[in-house]
């Protein structure tokens, strides 16, 4: 028997999942349900150590092809250094083939954290840290109450990149709704050029129908943006990225419409803006068609797919019908699709 955490990034799915601590030690972001409901708490080395005990013994056969492991839950160097120094030693030691640990840290954690802690979790095995920094705009993170500021993200995130390891920043697209899109897309385009974190991985906004964000939506001040909005929000954030080395990915995250906007920016820069400029130029009704047919299944499917009169002559009876008694009717059919891809709160009484 072992602990496991709700979430850990898409690209370790292949990963041991070894939880050091539970649930989020901040847990007030206005978006996101993962621990609404759930109390963090810290686990000790010894109980960690237990479960790492337990893992090896049910993988004992392939122990050894084992390659990558994810410390959990939403911010474990919260730990002391020492603490986690010895589970990774230990889960090392166990698992002796891992070429890659990594976690998921707040920018105030990383900050906190001096830069010979984090150079000796490097040399330890910490490979690569994520770090949810979703806007780089002081008025969204204060919106959406994630306890962080843009100094916060610059700060924690360059001592990630200078102590020698991999750093994934999240961001969030369409999270500052209409009215500060333009200035959610230049900010944090403005914090990644400073930053210049391997990874940048767009995670498209979508509101949870319990979510506190609600409200702001009923009193007016958050006016929600749908996906041909957000694409144009992408296209000015791509714009104003530098070609640097980072690799930007939209194509891990099935919420994000167009997910062939993916690769290194020093190389695919010119790409991504063209095809992002591909679905701008489409007519509305085939961009909602477009929208449509990515909604409704995982896969993805090329923008072309709306010169197939075919497939338009099925599709475009069903945003009709969509519509019919409501002019919004399209878009809250899409908002409620995209509800689904979202992890659950953990209570019914999300506030
Ligand atoms: S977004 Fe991250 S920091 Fe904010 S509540 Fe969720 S897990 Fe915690």
């Amino acid at each position: 028997m072992y602990e496991q955490g709700v979430i850990r990034p898409p690209s370790e799915a292949q990963s041991l999942l070894i939880r050091v601590t539970r649930n989020c030690p901040w847990n007030q972001c206005i978006f996101c349900p993962a621990y609404k409901g759930v109390k963090f708490s810290r686990r000790s080395v010894e109980e960690v150590k237990k479960d790492i005990d337990n893992m090896a013994k049910e993988y004992e056969s392939y122990r050894g092809m084992i390659k990558s492991a994810f410390l959990q839950d939403a911010d474990s160097l919260v730990l002391k250094t020492q603490d986690i120094l010895e589970i990774i030693n230990y889960t090392r030691e166990k698992f002796p083939g891992l070429e890659r640990i990594t976690t998921y840290a707040r920018a105030t954690t990383l900050k906190r954290k001096t830069a010979e802690e984090l150079k000796q979790l490097q040399e330890a095995g910490l490979t690569r840290i994520h770090v949810g920094m979703e806007s780089g705009s002081a008025k969204v993170l204060k919106m959406i109450k994630k306890g962080i500021t843009p100094e916060d993200i610059v700060e924690g995130g360059k001592k990630v990149v200078e102590a020698g390891m991999s750093l994934s920043e999240y961001i969030m697209p369409g999270v500052g709704g209409r009215t500060m899109s333009e200035e959610n897309a230049v900010e944090t385009a403005r914090l990644l050029n400073q930053i210049r974190p391997d990874f940048i991985r767009v995670r498209t906004f979508a509101m949870h129908p319990m979510s506190p964000m609600r409200r702001l939506v009923t009193d007016g001040s958050f006016v929600a943006m749908n996906d041909a909005e957000i694409v144009g929000e992408i296209k000015t954030l791509v714009a104003n990225l530098d070609e640097m080395h980072t690799y930007f990915s939209c194509g891990d995250f099935s919420l994000n419409l167009l997910m062939q906007v993916d690769g290194p920016l020093n190389e695919k820069k010119t790409y991504m803006l063209s095809e992002l400029d591909k679905f701008l130029t489409l007519a509305p009704e085939q961009q909602k068609a477009y929208a449509l047919i990515r909604r409704s299944s995982y896969m993805n499917y090329p923008i072309e797919a709306v010169y197939d009169e075919e497939l338009m002559k099925k599709i475009l009876p069903e945003i009709e019908k969509l519509e019919k008694d409501d002019p919004e009717g399209f878009y809250k059919y899409i908002e409620h699709l995209k509800s689904y891809q979202l992890p659950q709160p953990q209570t019914d009484d999300w506030n």
